[in-house]
């Protein structure tokens, strides 16, 4: 609410206790707080912590969405990273005050864990799912240069300490000696996931996706180097997983959504097969070009958002290449791709559609595409995996730990078991457009159980 930018005046580097050394963060004059629909207030005193939400490298993230194309799905959903990874900061600061209160954890660690807190997802770009798709970048391997980098950012950590930037690099890394510290931001039941649901929930407007937060922050206990959650939470801990289970399948694949997504990564691949090729553009911003071309310097990587890439899709509009005009025109006006389902033993059999829509002049590269989506809710047993996978330990009236589906009927259910679901989509109106005296029509339609 109260954004005034004098936060960002210069402001001297923490001072160390006369006695034991220990860094002291300069507080905020006055407490600022952001409105949230999610959290009602998001609490900020520390001026380091204020310091970086005003960088221009974190207020790019109000131009990125939190969920990319869901919004053509869910109007609501138009949140961004910006709210989230506020969001993830308020859930953090509560987490950690709550450890305190029962002294149960190290406050040298407060500062680190916050500012991982908030900056976990800096590095993300527009419609990340695509663009990384496409252009073969890494959203986590940008939030560390921007943390190590050449940014403002980088600027304000190391004003703490010359080794302060990485130790919030390798908390969002999950390469940080305190595995407790690195299991707030990323675990099972982390500051990241909790906002996440509770914020995808609320903006699509969704009933699922509830949970109740405040009764698992009651519930969780460091223990040793991990969180675990006392048996008597663990119902709202089945909430949770539960509810994580139902925005993966009613949200986050939703087959519109995932119909968005195809067309908007065929736009990519187009433009950059076309710049490659030497087609000259009649629109092209040149923070693109450095993109196309391959490598994008850190400095062009943070000038792109979302509203570069709408703009280029409403200009291209007029381009004359036919593809790229049509794919921009179905994703601003939203003239989506249609789809059909796909059992695992279809898969290769659009092999025969490919040839059918090649000779009745339905480009199959741009205009046929097999889209795949799978996640395990709850899935704690994957030897090898990443830390992430660790299991959910409840802590029982006696002390001991039990694994979460060895006490949890429902839990039991959904563990383990990965959904994979293909579909194949296509321009449903492209082939009804085709000419009734075409003999591929016939068999297309059949391929694809149009009617008509
Ligand atoms: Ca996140």
């Amino acid at each position: 609410m109260s954004q005034d930018r004098s936060g960002l005046l210069p402001s001297s580097g923490p001072e160390r206790c006369g006695c034991c050394g220990m860094v002291q963060f300069e507080q905020l004059n006055e407490e600022k707080v952001f409105k949230d629909p999610v959290h009602r207030y998001i609490h900020v005193r520390d001026r380091l912590i204020w310091d970086l939400i005003g960088t221009p490298e974190f207020q790019r993230l109000r131009r990125i969405r939190q969920l990319g194309t869901t919004y053509l799905t869910f109007h609501g959903a138009e949140h961004s990273r910006f709210g989230h990874s506020l969001g993830v900061y308020e859930i953090a600061r509560r987490v950690i005050g709550i450890f305190r209160n029962r002294g149960d954890w190290d406050d040298s660690e407060t500062m680190p864990a916050l500012c991982a807190a908030l900056l976990h997802d800096v590095g993300h770009g527009p419609f990340s799912h695509s663009f990384e798709k496409v252009f073969g970048t890494n959203h986590e391997q940008f939030t560390q240069e921007i943390i190590l980098g050449d940014t403002e950012i980088h600027r304000l950590l190391s004003r703490v300490s010359a080794d302060f930037p990485k130790k919030v690099a390798d908390i969002i890394g999950k390469t940080y000696e305190n595995r407790l510290v690195v299991s707030l931001i990323s675990s099972q039941i982390d500051a990241d996931r909790m906002d996440y649901l509770l914020r995808d929930a609320y903006f699509t407007g969704v009933s699922y996706g509830h949970f109740d937060m405040e009764r698992i922050w009651r519930v969780m206990r460091p223990h040793g180097d991990q969180i675990v959650f006392k048996f008597s939470g663990m119902h709202a801990v089945e909430d949770y997983i539960m509810s994580r289970y139902q925005m993966y399948w009613q949200v986050y694949f939703h087959p519109v959504t995932r119909s968005a997504e195809v067309i908007l990564t065929q736009i990519l691949h187009r433009a950059s097969r076309l710049y490659r090729s030497g087609f000259r553009f009649k629109q092209m911003p040149d923070v693109l070009i450095r993109l196309l071309e391959g490598e994008i310097p850190l400095a062009d990587y943070l000038r792109l958002d979302e509203s570069v890439f709408m703009y280029c899709f409403q200009v291209w509009q007029d381009e004359d290449d036919a593809i790229l005009r049509d794919l921009c025109c179905r994703f601003i006006n939203r003239r989506l791709f249609k789809y059909v389902q796909l059992s695992r033993d279809q898969l290769n059999a659009d092999a025969e559609l490919t040839e059918l829509f090649r000779s009745a002049g339905i480009d199959p590269d741009y205009y046929l595409e097999v889209d795949s989506s799978s996640d395990c809710p709850y899935d704690f047993y994957r030897p090898g995996e990443e830390e992430e996978r660790l299991p959910i330990q409840l802590q029982m009236p006696d002390g001991s730990l039990h694994e979460l589906s060895r006490e949890s009927d429902v839990v039991r259910a959904i563990t383990g078991k990965r959904r994979t679901d293909h579909k194949l989509y296509y321009p449903k109106d492209r082939v009804l457009n085709l000419s009734d005296s075409l003999p591929e029509k016939k068999k297309i339609c059949a391929l694809l159980h149009i009617n008509g």
